[in-house]
């Protein structure tokens, strides 16, 4: 036991710590140690226990993460990747990410997020280095590294399908990324296991090292994916739909896995799902696409609260938002024939009206009716599902607390409707309209 752990600390506090040289050229590191030794610091200023001479030479300041310069920030500029059309008909180019330009914070996790084929993939292809965009940039920190091979570019990625090798142990598939270290950045045979040995505790997978991958279950097999994507310390880790594979619980548990080891480790991390639910409840900030262009960026609530469109409104939340055929005349908001609310000032016309499932509220007299087709109860909450004939869809789910009483044999029930659950959509747009007074 180091003395820092007699104190309480634990592995992972201690591995959160990297050392950088006092010295940097205009900002930038030149050497990065990694951290094998504890080390105590309070701010800026280090209190070291046991740590060897070399580290307590004054070259070196010791600093968290947090509180370094934002060298690990990543940028993406006017990213455009296009690949030739598939079909004949078609068109004769796809762009599979269309003119992506946003700026991922250091530190921070990031979920892509949207529907299968938007271009997820194709954008976390571009950031390892697995595939060259057709124009645009990609900045880590200050540094450009578009033109910089995907072996060059300290980037960690996990699949989907864990891909590990499967006539190795884990030990072996975790070491693997380190063997084929050259040059200066050989490691010795002891280095090597200290190092696979930390990323193995940081995942808790340590007691696992003899086993092959085919002798653990899902859950394991994609933390042994993720201590390798881990085990060189990349500047950047990427995660391409890495629960998609687990099962509902397991998928809940790794998800938290994931979040606790990205706070540790503060890795600028992006993590690709098209489960709007995993993107919200894991991400920092959630970047939502279609057809490979931006539609939304944002922390999650505020996504959920304000979204730009019907598509996003549309792809976030469970159940989802109920979508009906609206107008506005004279300053009030109608669904079908039945005025909602008061509008501000603005001109008469069609509208799609939005109604998030929380915005109802059951009340005798109130001006949205519904045709009751049913109560299913959820515990917490019921779900009364019915029917509008200005609905897009078939039914309607409203969620209300189950203090409610709903008496399931009537054919009407009747709502009002929460304003800031309610969003108006132009027709043709499909933009979202401010419409509330303020
Ligand atoms: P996602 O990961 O969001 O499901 P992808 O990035 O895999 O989406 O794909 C985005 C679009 O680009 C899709 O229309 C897909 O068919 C197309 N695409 C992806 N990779 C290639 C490729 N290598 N060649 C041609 N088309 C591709
Ligand atoms: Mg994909």
């Amino acid at each position: 036991m180091t003395e820092l752990e007699k104190k309480g600390f634990s592995h992972n506090f201690i591995q959160s710590i990297v050392l950088y040289p006092e010295k940097m050229d205009e900002g930038r590191i030149l050497k990065q140690i990694d951290f094998r030794f504890p080390v105590y610091y309070e701010g800026m200023k280090a209190m070291k226990l046991g740590c060897p001479t070399k580290v307590k030479s004054r070259r070196y300041t010791v600093c968290d993460r947090k509180n370094k310069e934002k060298t690990m920030k990543v940028i993406l500029q006017n990213l455009t990747k296009k690949f030739p059309g598939r079909s004949k008909n078609g068109p004769k180019e796809i762009a599979a990410v269309d003119d992506f330009s946003f700026e991922i914070p250091d530190g921070k996790l990031i979920g892509l997020l949207g529907p299968s084929g938007c271009g997820k993939s194709t954008t976390l292809n571009l950031l390892c280095g697995l595939q060259k965009p057709t124009s645009g940039k990609i900045f880590f920190g200050e540094e450009d590294v578009t033109d910089l091979p995907a072996e060059k570019r300290g980037v960690g990625v996990v699949f989907q399908n864990y891909a590990l090798y499967p006539h190795l142990t884990v030990k072996q598939n975790i070491l693997f990324p380190l063997e084929n270290l050259k040059g200066a950045q050989k490691l010795s045979k002891a280095e090597m296991m200290e190092k696979a040995n930390e990323a193995a505790r940081l995942v808790q997978i340590d007691d696992l090292m003899e086993r092959k991958p085919s002798e653990l279950s899902g859950g394991q097999q994609q933390r042994v994916a993720i201590a390798r994507a881990l085990v060189k310390r990349p500047r950047v880790l990427l995660l391409d739909e890495p629960l998609s594979n687990l099962d509902a619980r397991l998928r809940l548990q790794t998800r938290e896995e994931i979040r606790r080891i990205q706070r540790e480790t503060k890795i600028t991390t992006i993590f690709v799902t098209h489960d709007q639910e995993e993107a919200m409840s894991i991400s920092d900030e959630i970047v939502v696409m279609k057809q490979g262009v931006i539609q939304q960026t944002g922390r999650p609530q505020e996504v959920y609260d304000a979204p730009v469109n019907l598509f996003v409104a549309k792809f976030l939340g469970t159940p989802p938002i109920n979508v009906f055929q609206g107008r506005i005349k004279g300053q009030k908001l109608y669904i079908g024939e039945e005025v909602i609310m008061e509008t501000k000032d603005l001109p008469d016309q069609e509208v799609f009206v939005g109604v998030r499932p929380e915005g109802f509220v059951l009340s005798k007299d109130g001006s949205f009716s519904c045709e009751l087709k049913g109560v299913e109860v959820m515990g917490r909450d019921i779900s009364v599902v019915c029917a509008n004939r200005a609905s897009v869809n078939p039914t309607i789910r409203a969620i209300i607390s189950a203090e409610n009483k709903v008496d399931a044999s009537r054919a009407l029930v009747r709502f009002t409707l929460k304003p800031g659950k309610v969003f108006v959509f132009h027709k043709e747009t499909q933009e979202r309209i401010c419409f509330l007074k303020d």
